[in-house]
């Protein structure tokens, strides 16, 4: 026992340390203000690898080493603040949303529950999400860390709500539900079938259209099937925007199925659900408003710092109804800071959480709908752009339509043997990153190999995709890549 305040974990020289904060704090902007310039990936050096394979110190370091440890790690993050990365969908960030995590960091709140001011941030947040998809009132929210988190409390509901509260104590009890979802579908639905004790295959793939939506023939005919099989379907995910080629559903008519089969219906919005903020893209998304639950990522097309998604649940009661379960110790009072009802701890898996809706409502209020509806916007026409460029070359072709932010393409050249494709194209995807040039990835469609350029990215300008395919075509025409090519045929 000590009365001396120097036992605490607080800086012993508030001067140096404000000192230090401020240099960290410019290093940090520094990286910001140059996210143009430089290498959009750099591997993780050998040297950096071994400072983070220490043993456990039992003395740490002073403040003014821990900050340079951080600012060394400046340069390696996975490229998704440079404009030439188009990898997997990567939100890009801004410098702004550094104002929110240096308050968030500060305020240093759990927003699992009572009353203080991140309970009040996060139903700001909410009543906005609610405002933007058309979601009633009654309709309830979580920020959480994405949309698998999402999908994992959308899909508890609606699974509870079919099978009765009960459940919630009693288990499955041998019921056999199942639900449906594209064959384009993010593999964060089948995961949060599996997290649901309801098996990764309960969840059917229901083909694609040439456009890779959803075939809802086929859906019809797959639910009669189950029906008579003596199964019980009780979800149909629509996905707003497919992770490998952009496309969405049809998702009015997915409306329409769900309610006459008297199904959940679930939207995975996780990016593509944003683009209702583009007036002219807002009626492909529109049957949104119509679903029983949305989930969706802040932290991809609305850029703000990793991680944040939402979930949004119609019917507030069911929602609340399928999570909460406050044991004494959290019982909630009326006044005082154990007020504030109801607490978000209801409504999801955490307890625990931290004050994510800061950086998000900063994002919102920093930007408005407007500068984010645009940035959307130019990534769309920037994937049309990429796809004109494409149809007008004959050593590329292009593989899947844009329907909104994604080009698939892949180099074909005059002369490429058929079968070493799909090796040439990977070769050239991950020279491309390996060289620091540009960081797009790969997807496999219908068999095939392609380079996908995803545009989830405000600093993307024309000038960057011009100098994509002007490195591509060299490295496809490129006598190594070339030769790797023709060793790895398939
Ligand atoms: C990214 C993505 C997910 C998963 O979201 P996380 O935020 O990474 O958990 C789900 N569905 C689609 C369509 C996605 O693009």
């Amino acid at each position: 026992m000590s009365d001396d305040p120097e036992t605490g974990l607080d800086p012993k020289d508030w001067a140096a340390f404000r000192k230090t904060a401020h240099a960290l704090l410019e290093a940090a902007i520094d990286k910001m203000e140059q996210a143009r310039e430089g290498r959009v990936w750099t591997p993780f050096p050998a040297d950096m690898k071994a400072a983070f394979d220490q043993p456990l110190p039992a003395e740490g370091l002073d403040d003014s080493a821990l900050a340079g440890r951080l600012a060394e790690l400046l340069p390696y993050g996975v490229g998704n603040t440079h404009p030439r990365f188009f990898g997997w969908v990567h939100g890009s960030g801004t410098p702004q949303n550094l104002l929110a995590e240096i308050a968030g960091a500060a305020i240093n709140a759990n927003a699992g529950g009572r009353d203080h001011g991140a309970i009040h941030v996060e139903r700001q947040v909410i009543r906005w999400c609610r405002e933007l998809f058309g979601f009633p009132e009654t309709a309830s929210g979580l920020i959480v860390s994405g949309t698998s988190l999402a999908t994992v409390v959308a899909l508890k509901v609606a699974r509870d709500v079919r099978l009765g509260f009960a459940t919630r104590k009693t288990g499955l009890s041998g019921a056999r539900l199942v639900g449906y979802a594209s064959a384009e579908a993010h593999a964060c639905n089948p995961r949060a079938f599996d997290i649901l004790g309801l098996g990764a295959d309960a969840l059917r793939k229901i083909p694609v259209n040439d456009r890779f939506e959803m075939d809802t023939a086929a859906l019809r005919a797959a639910i009669a099937a189950d029906r008579a099989g003596g199964f019980e379907p009780f979800v149909i995910i629509g996905t707003a925007g497919t992770v490998n080629a952009g496309a969405t559903d049809p998702l009015t008519e997915l409306a329409d199925i769900a309610s006459a089969e008297q199904l959940w219906f679930h939207v995975d919005g996780a990016f593509g659900a944003l683009g209702i903020l583009v007036p002219d893209l807002a009626p492909r998304f529109s049957a949104i408003a119509r679903a029983d639950s949305l989930a969706f990522d802040f932290h991809k097309w609305l850029h703000v710092n990793y991680d944040a998604g939402c979930v949004l649940v119609r019917d507030g009661t069911q929602h609340r109804h399928a999570f909460t379960d406050r044991p004494d110790y959290l019982q909630a009072a009326t006044r005082g800071l154990a007020a504030g009802n109801p607490w978000p701890v209801e409504y999801g898996p955490e307890l625990s959480r931290s004050f994510r809706a800061l950086k998000v409502w900063s994002q919102i209020a920093g930007f408005g709908t407007g500068r984010l509806g645009a940035a959307i916007a130019e990534n769309c026409a920037q994937a049309a752009y990429l796809a004109g460029k494409v149809a007008a070359d004959h050593r590329l072709e292009l593989m899947a339509p844009v329907a909104l932010n994604i080009c698939c393409f892949r180099y074909v050249g005059s002369d490429v043997e058929a079968n070493a494709r799909d090796a040439l194209n990977e070769e050239i995807v991950i020279r491309l990153q390996e060289r620091g040039v540009a960081a797009p990835s790969t997807t496999r469609l219908r068999g095939s190999t392609v380079i996908r350029v995803n545009l989830t990215n405000h600093r993307t300008t024309t000038g960057d995709l011009d100098l994509l395919l002007a490195e591509i075509l060299v490295l496809g025409e490129d006598a190594d890549v070339r030769g790797f090519a023709a060793r790895n045929r398939t």
